[in-house]
C-alpha cells in the first residue's frame, strides 16, 4: 500500500502537505545519503510544522473552531507557522509565550511580534511556565461568547495533527517509487516527537511486516529523552486507534540518538555555527542551527560508524531559522 487509508487521507489538506523531492548528497568516504527537502514545503513555515497543520487546520474548519489559545517557546517555529495559517483562515487566537532569557527581538521572536497584536500575545515568566496550561484554561473560561475553542500545546502535539504528520510516510514511499530505490535507513529529528511519531505510525500503516523489517528509523532527539519519545509514540498509537478504529501494529525498528553538537535544546556553540557554515559551503543547504544542523552533524557521525545503507535524511527545517543567528554567524567567519 502506498496511499494512506481513505478515512485518514480525508483529514489532510494536500495543498498544504505537498509532495517534496529527494536528491542525493555526497558525504565523502563512499557515503551517499538522500535528502528529503521538507524545507521546500513553504518559504515561511518549517516543513515538519506544515504537515501537522495540514490536518489541524482542516479540523478547525470542520469543527468551526473560532478561537485558539496556543502555547510555545519564544523562538517557536510552530507558533510562527501556526499564526500565519490562523490569520489566513480568520481564526482568532491568543498566544502564551515563555518569556525569553534574551529579550532582544530577533529571529522567530521578531516574526511572532510582527504577526500578532500585543494584546493577543502574553509572555509567561519562566518561573510560572509550569502553570501555563491553567492560564490557557482561564483565558478560555473568561471568554464571554459561546464560540468553539481549542487549546494547542507546544509543537501542536495533538491527535488532530497526526494525520498530517503521517503524510510524510506516504510521500517517502512516493519518492521511493520515483527513484526506483528503497530507503533502508531514515534519519529524522524530534522535538515534541509528533513528526517522528507520525512517520513511524505512517510507515507501519502503509508497509507490510517484511518491508518494515528492512527499514530502520534513526531519530535525533533535539529535545526530550528516549522515555519521553516512547511514551509519546505509545500515546498517539492509542489515540489514533480511538479516533480512527485502525490498530497499527508495532513493526518498525527505531533508535534514538543524542545530538553530537550542543546537545541541550536551544544551545548553540562555535562548532555548531561553523558546521552551519560548512554545510552551506559543501552542499548548498541553508540549515537552521537549532534543529537541522544538529540533526545533520549527528547523522554524519552515525552514518560513518554504521553499516552502509541506502539512507534518507529528512530536512524538516526552514532557512528562516537562520534569522536569529545572523550576528553569531558573522562572528565565526
Ligand atoms: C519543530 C521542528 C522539529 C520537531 O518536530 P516535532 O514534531 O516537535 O518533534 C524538527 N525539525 C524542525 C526543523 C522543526 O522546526
Amino acid at each position: 500500500m502506498t496511499d494512506l487509508p481513505e478515512n485518514v487521507q480525508s483529514l489532510i489538506d494536500y495543498k498544504l502537505a505537498k509532495s517534496t523531492r529527494v536528491h542525493p548528497i555526497q558525504l565523502g568516504e563512499n557515503h551517499r545519503v538522500w535528502i528529503k527537502r521538507e524545507d521546500e514545503l513553504s518559504a515561511s513555515i518549517s516543513g515538519s510544522k506544515l504537515r501537522k497543520f495540514a490536518s489541524l487546520i482542516p479540523y478547525f474548519k470542520k469543527e468551526r473552531v473560532e478561537y485558539v489559545v496556543a502555547i510555545g517557546g519564544p523562538h517557536s517555529n510552530n507558533l510562527v507557522g501556526l499564526v500565519q495559517l490562523l490569520k489566513e483562515n480568520e481564526i482568532e487566537f491568543h498566544l502564551l509565550v515563555r518569556a525569553p532569557a534574551d529579550r532582544s527581538l530577533r529571529g522567530n521572536a521578531l516574526l511572532l511580534a510582527m504577526l500578532s497584536m500585543p494584546e493577543s500575545c502574553h509572555q509567561i515568566d519562566r518561573c510560572d511556565w509550569g502553570h501555563v496550561h491553567e492560564r490557557a484554561d482561564e483565558i478560555i473560561r473568561n471568554r464571554k461568547t459561546k464560540e468553539k475553542t481549542m487549546i494547542i500545546p507546544e509543537g501542536c502535539s495533538v491527535i488532530q495533527s497526526l494525520a498530517g504528520a503521517m503524510s510524510l510516510a506516504e510521500d517517502i514511499l512516493k519518492n521511493e517509487v520515483e527513484q526506483g530505490c528503497q530507503f533502508q535507513r531514515i534519519y529524522i529529528d524530534s522535538g515534541t516527537g509528533l513528526s517522528a511519531v507520525g512517520l513511524i505510525l505512517g510507515l507501519e500503516l502503509l508497509l507490510d511486516e517484511e518491508v518494515c523489517s528492512e527499514k530502520e528509523l534513526i531519530i535525533t532527539l533535539i529535545a526530550g529523552d528516549e522515555d519521553f519519545f516512547g511514551e509519546r509514540l505509545a500515546f498517539f498509537r492509542k489515540e489514533f486507534f480511538l479516533s480512527s478504529n485502525i490498530k497499527i501494529k508495532k513493526r518498525l525498528a527505531y533508535k534514538v540518538i543524542r545530538p553530537v553538537l550542543a546537545p541541550k535544546f536551544g544551545a548553540t556553540n562555535a562548532s555548531l555555527l561553523k558546521a552551519c557554515n560548512n554545510i552551506a559551503q559543501s552542499h548548498g543547504l541553508l540549515m537552521d542551527p537549532v534543529y537541522s544542523v544538529k540533526h545533520f552533524e549527528t547523522m554524519k557521525h552515525h552514518a560513518r560508524n554504521a553499516e552502509q545503507a541506502e539512507s534518507l535524511f529528512i530536512f524538516n527545517g526552514s532557512p528562516l531559522g537562520l534569522m536569529g543567528f545572523q550576528e553569531k554567524l558573522e562572528l565565526i567567519r
